[in-house]
């Protein structure tokens, strides 16, 4: 084995251990984190009912029910390239170009943590994009190179993305039907705006 192998699983010895307790693990974890070399994890603390939330995916140009946040009972896989929106926490669809695992968890006190587990490759991108709600044609989209420029650069394009978007009225609006837009919110103050 090559010395630069034993160090990396040195390393990862002491990476693997999360807490659902702590809150400064949970903090941590919230907006994702490098998790070991090919991954990222995030991690959401959920109500006592545990599904405050929605996940919906969009298949054939409309919005379907993603049913994955039942512990015990299921876990949710999420194809690369598939559009999905989760209510309440983020006001903009996802699109990325690599899979996404979701495994819900009841903590020893009741409530969920929902984990998420992502691959996180040089090539990897992801996308911000805005469909209209009446008839679910895009209207607005912008993209980061998250494996390049990481998760810190990742949360800032979701930023700028939401600030360009909410800055003019022509992007909200559709041009088909003529419904506007709700302005979108980031997943770090979803109290600036109405949620959607
Ligand atoms: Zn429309």
């Amino acid at each position: 084995m090559s010395k630069a192998m034993t160090s990396y699983a040195m390393d990862l010895l002491n990476f693997v251990d999360v807490n659902f307790f702590d809150e400064r693990h949970l903090r941590k974890f919230s907006g994702f984190m490098p998790w070991g070399r090919h991954h990222m994890l995030g991690i959401r603390l959920l109500s006592e009912t545990g599904r405050p939330n929605i996940m919906y995916g969009l298949k054939d140009g409309r919005p379907v029910p993603l049913d994955i946040l039942r512990p015990g009972e299921r876990m949710g896989f999420l194809p690369a390239e598939l559009p999905h929106h989760l209510t309440g926490d983020y006001g903009w669809w996802h699109i990325n170009t690599t899979e996404e695992i979701y495994i819900p968890v009841t903590r020893s006190d009741g409530k969920i943590a929902f984990v998420i587990v992502e691959a996180l490759f040089d090539d990897r991108y992801d996308f911000f994009v805005w469909y209209c709600p009446t008839c679910y044609r895009r209207l607005f989209g912008r993209e980061v190179n998250t494996g390049r420029v990481g998760i810190d650069g990742y949360w800032k394009a979701e930023r700028d993305a939401i600030r360009e978007f909410n800055s003019d009225e022509r992007h909200r609006l559709c041009p088909d039907c003529g419904t506007t837009h709700p302005k979108a919110y980031s997943f770090f103050s979803p109290e600036e705006e109405k949620v959607w």
